[in-house]
């Protein structure tokens, strides 16, 4: 069987925020039907209340049995929110459909928030297309091509016979092309994968046959039947239903997969996707993968976003949405009222949370040893020690971001192991938040404020 995955076109925005979870390649189960994980394994260690929850929620995915379903990773920052997400991206199969967006790349000049979310919902649904494909294995007895085509499109016509069939094919640009590629003439044994447009030459070639190149419109070759047409190959294609309006659209045509400048898509276009999926999932021709949906910072996401999410998630073709906030009671965007994660009470009644919590010292330090090993960074166990120091003290992530900087800082004096010294320098030279803030309220009146007013040479 072959398999046309949708795994390049998952899509992960954001490749800052994907490469600095490069060392998570799981949720680091016992085992990939297992619900328990590993204190540390595929990159990920401890939080592991929050693993287990997620491993259920995957295994769901994986089941088909969760879609339309929403659920909030919410914790304090630097609590591996993301990094769980991303374990349950890396463990869904290669043609599931995962999408990762940042709350706040909703909002863009070239589309309407609500159109935005709509190409990240269907994304996020992939649709297994089964085709039988054909493998014809024949004779070639007769090739037909008719030139008066214009416009790069050629069209064309294959006759295979059979001792008992004779079978007439229309060809398409990509078969022709392949055909004239391979020079098959009349004459000539083939097997042709319609599927991928694929073909061989399995045999002999008569001398009296003429080149494919040079053959007129209407010509026609007459050579003993032979040969079977055998269909035996089942294709799957997973693309999501995004892609599909993509095509559709003629606004926009194909090309726009690959710039991504997709532009709106009107909705009588989806309409139409929709019922035709529906048809195909009738005939059995299709079904839905439903994938997941991964909106970070959803905080940053207003009312009307939070209503329209609530609607599609009723919808017959829903993802299961993940939404991760480092938020606590705030304000929902576009309201005056405070809600817990400043999410609005009807969607917050709709999901599930995983929480994640602060990491012990012993997980800050496995945690920063797999990001060293990660950027290729060999520090020394007191640097090490420090690093974890500074990062219970301040954050994980600032204590992350800091390894690259002592390492460079390493390499000035020429050791490939980062020491004490360097991480301390590192510190120095970077402040974190604390002392930021510090900072600040101690020269506050350098600074321009909200009122615009600066005093200059004022304290210190
Ligand atoms: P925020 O609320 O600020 O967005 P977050 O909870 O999403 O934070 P992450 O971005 O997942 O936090 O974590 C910060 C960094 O620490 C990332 O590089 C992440 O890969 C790493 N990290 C966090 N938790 C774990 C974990 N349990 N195991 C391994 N790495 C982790």
């Amino acid at each position: 069987m072959a398999l046309s995955s949708i795994a390049q076109a998952k899509e992960l925005r954001g490749l800052g925020l994907v490469a600095s979870h490069s060392h998570i390649t799981g949720l680091g189960l016992e085992s990939e039907t297992s619900l328990t994980p590993r204190p540390s394994s595929q990159g990920m260690v401890g939080q592991l209340k929050a693993r287990k929850a997620a491993a259920v929620i995957l295994q769901m995915i994986k089941e088909g049995r969760i879609a339309g379903r929403a659920v909030l990773v919410a914790g304090p920052p630097s609590t591996g929110k993301t990094a769980i997400a991303m374990g349950i991206a890396q463990s869904l199969g290669e043609d599931v459909p995962f999408t990762m967006v940042a709350g706040s790349e909703i909002f863009s000049l070239e589309m309407s928030k609500t159109e935005a979310l709509t190409q990240a919902f269907r994304k996020s649904i992939g649709v297994r297309i089964k085709e039988e494909s054909e493998i014809i294995e024949g004779e070639v007895v007769e090739i037909q091509i008719d030139r008066s085509v214009t416009g790069g499109n050629k069209q064309g016509k294959l006759t295979v016979k059979t001792t008992d069939m004779e079978t007439v094919y229309d060809l398409g640009t990509k078969m022709i092309d392949a055909l004239s590629k391979e020079k098959v003439l009349a004459g000539d044994v083939i097997t042709i994968d319609k599927a991928s447009g694929t073909i061989s030459k399995l045999g002999r070639s008569y001398a009296r046959a003429r080149d494919y190149d040079a053959m007129g419109a209407d010509t026609k070759f007459v050579q003993c039947p032979e040969g079977e047409i055998q269909k035996r190959k089942e294709t799957v294609h997973t693309v999501s239903l995004h892609e599909i309006d993509v095509i559709n659209s003629r606004t926009q045509g194909f090309l726009a997969l690959f710039s991504g400048d997709t532009g709106e898509i009107r909705s009588e276009v989806r309409d139409q996707i929709n019922s035709k999926v529906g048809e195909w999932r009738e005939e059995g021709k299709a079904e839905i993968c439903p994938g997941v949906l991964f909106i970070d910072e959803v905080h940053m996401l207003d009312i009307e976003c939070f209503s329209y999410i609530n609607r599609a998630l009723e919808d017959d073709l829903a993802p299961i949405v993940i939404m991760a906030t480092n938020r606590g009671i705030s304000r929902t965007r576009g309201t005056n009222y405070k809600s817990p994660h400043g999410l609005p009470a009807d969607l917050l009644d709709r999901v599930i949370i995983i929480s994640t919590s602060p990491y012990s010292p012993e997980e800050i330090t496995d945690i920063l040893s797999i990001r060293a090993s990660e950027e290729e960074v060999e520090l020394s166990p007191d640097a090490l020690a420090i690093l974890s120091k500074i990062g219970c003290e301040t954050s994980l992530r600032y204590a992350a971001n800091l390894i690259a900087v002592s390492h460079l800082i390493a390499a000035r004096r020429k050791s490939s192991t980062v020491d004490v010294d360097d991480v301390k320098r590192a510190y120095d030279l970077f402040l974190d938040k604390e002392r930021s803030v510090n900072y600040l309220s101690q020269f506050s009146d350098r600074y321009i404020g909200d009122n615009g007013a600066v005093t200059l040479g004022g304290a210190g």
